[in-house]
């Protein structure tokens, strides 16, 4: 099967390609009307929606509820601290085995995954410490 994309698509594409992290779709507008390449806000998304569904950009939601996107070939997974917001990329992937066994089971393709752990970094804990026996 021979995906056409459209030209925003590629733009879209490009601009994940040179970022190393995850953006919002709002950060990727912005990014690329300086870039002189500037889309639609809502073309932004179209794309990004298509682009998710050829397995090519993955979506992930912050604690703040905003959601970034990132090429999917960063099989990344972070530890979110919930009082600052941190995120600390973990350097492994747990459930690598697991999607090539799902995968083969269920005869299901699968682009990717998402796991994220929550909690408190090391700062905020020594912080929360020090507030409790104040
Ligand atoms: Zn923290
Ligand atoms: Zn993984």
């Amino acid at each position: 099967m021979k995906v056409i994309r459209t030209r925003s698509q590629e733009r879209v594409l490009r601009l994940l390609k040179t970022i190393k992290q995850s953006i919002s779709a709002q950060d990727i507008y912005v990014k690329l009307r300086k870039r002189n390449q500037g889309i639609g806000l809502a073309t932004v998304y179209r794309s990004l929606e298509a682009l998710k569904l050829e397995g090519l950009v993955q979506v992930r939601t912050l604690s703040n509820g905003e959601a970034v996107y990132s090429l999917v070939k960063q099989d990344k997974h972070y530890l979110t601290c919930l009082q600052c917001g941190n995120s600390i990329p973990i350097k492994q992937c747990p459930v690598h085995q697991l999607e090539t066994d799902l995968q083969n089971n269920h005869d299901f393709k699968i682009f990717y995954h998402t796991l994220e752990f929550f909690g408190l970094c090391n700062h905020c804990q020594i912080e929360q410490a020090a507030e409790e026996t104040a």
